[in-house]
């Protein structure tokens, strides 16, 4: 059954993913912005600025890395309030740059509007699991700016605050929509996980539960148009891994190689399954091809470095072989059968020598 404490728990920790991306992004946009505004204001005011830039992003950085850190922490409603607190403080350390506005020049101006506007859209994706949580940032972001271009006679002036407006409308929107995405996907797992969908060696997904979330996410992706990324994974001479240590040993080795690859897709909407024997499935909603390559290497890594002996490989040690399709919308009808591609793509790096990742290309057969 559906356990809302468990849902707002994922939801969660999707909002604090990457708290150190999302600070290096929010020290990027203060830097651009401190390029233009330096040679046109007082010392003091430019550092005055500069302080209060930094301290709201800084704030959120602390905040949202304490909470990736305790991934598995009960999530209650004050970590909610502080976390929108200090999304509110990061987006008003942008929003009060309008108060320089009248000390401007007119393209210095220009500039702010349109950086302003970049920094709203950029934090979309990150905060829109709480669509709140992004209101408040954008309130910090863009109150002071329409506040300033409605008092101050010059120009651009109350004119463009319709534009600024809308632009807030339809970015909060695509947070509510993003939001409703999230949590179709996490009802769909969630409603399934039972006893009898998961493997009983690995503790993973079984291969009943992936087929029932993959017709469920498929049907959502083509609706949505979201790209969705499948990775089928096989072990490497498993059979004279067998054959040589025991079959305990190669049980032992197929916990470790499905608790190593889980680990690696940490999303809340990925999800990895033993697919059979020593084959695996990871399914990667909403994943663009260039991210899912990146997560299969750093899969096989993983794997590599987990040191397994198996003498019958060319390195010695256990490995795995990879391939991979990722489906846009425009493609659907191409890859009626994805895992069929998928499978494709991992025999070509079978064939290719093994421990490595094959990807399949969308109008090859
Ligand atoms: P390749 O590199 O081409 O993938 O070769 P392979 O030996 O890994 O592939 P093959 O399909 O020939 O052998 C798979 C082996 O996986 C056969 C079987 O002994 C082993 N296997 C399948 N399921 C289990 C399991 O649950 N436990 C253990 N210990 N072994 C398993
Ligand atoms: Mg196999
Ligand atoms: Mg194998």
């Amino acid at each position: 059954m559906i356990n809302p404490h468990q849902l707002s728990t994922y939801l969660f920790r999707e909002l604090h993913r990457h708290p150190t991306v999302s600070f290096i992004h929010h020290s990027v946009f203060a830097a651009l912005l401190a390029v233009y505004l330096w040679p046109q204001l007082p010392t003091l005011e430019f550092s005055v600025w500069l302080i209060l830039v930094f301290s709201g992003g800084i704030w959120q950085w602390l905040v949202s890395r304490r909470y990736n850190q305790q991934v598995a922490a009960t999530v209650k409603p004050q970590s909610l309030s502080q976390f929108t607190s200090a999304s509110l403080a990061a987006g008003l350390g942008f929003g009060l740059t309008a108060l320089l506005l009248p000390q401007l020049s007119f393209e210095t101006r220009l500039f702010v509007i349109l950086m302003l506007s970049a920094v709203a859209a950029s934090e979309l994706l990150k905060l829109s699991a709480y669509p709140s949580v992004y209101g408040a940032f954008l309130a910090g972001l863009t109150i002071p700016l329409i506040i300033m271009l409605a008092l101050v006679n010059d120009s651009p002036g109350w004119k463009i605050i319709p534009a600024i407006v809308l632009m807030v409308l339809v970015l909060y929107y695509s947070a509510i929509q993003r939001r409703r995405d999230l949590m179709d996907d996490l009802m769909a797992r969630f409603g399934l996980e039972t006893d009898a969908s998961e493997d009983k060696l690995t503790h993973i997904a079984n291969r009943r539960r992936f087929d029932m979330i993959l017709e469920q996410t498929w049907a959502l992706g083509r609706r949505s148009g979201n790209p969705i990324s499948l990775i089928m994974v096989d072990i490497d001479y498993f059979k004279q891994f067998n054959d040589q240590y025991g079959h305990q040993a190669g049980d032992k080795c197929l916990v470790q190689v499905a608790s190593a690859l889980a680990e690696c897709a940490r999303r809340a909407t990925d999800l990895v399954a033993r697919y059979g024997g020593e084959e695996f499935v990871v399914l990667l909603n909403q994943t663009t091809r260039d991210d899912a390559y990146q997560l299969a290497e750093r899969m096989r890594k993983k794997v590599e470095n987990l040191n397994i002996k198996n003498e019958n490989t060319p390195s010695g040690q256990v490995t795995i072989s990879l391939g991979g399709i990722t489906v846009f919308a425009e493609d659907y009808e191409k890859s009626a059968n994805p895992l069929q591609l998928a499978d494709n793509a991992l025999y070509a790096s079978k064939a290719g020598g093994r421990n490595r990742i094959s990807w399949h290309q969308l109008g090859e057969s």
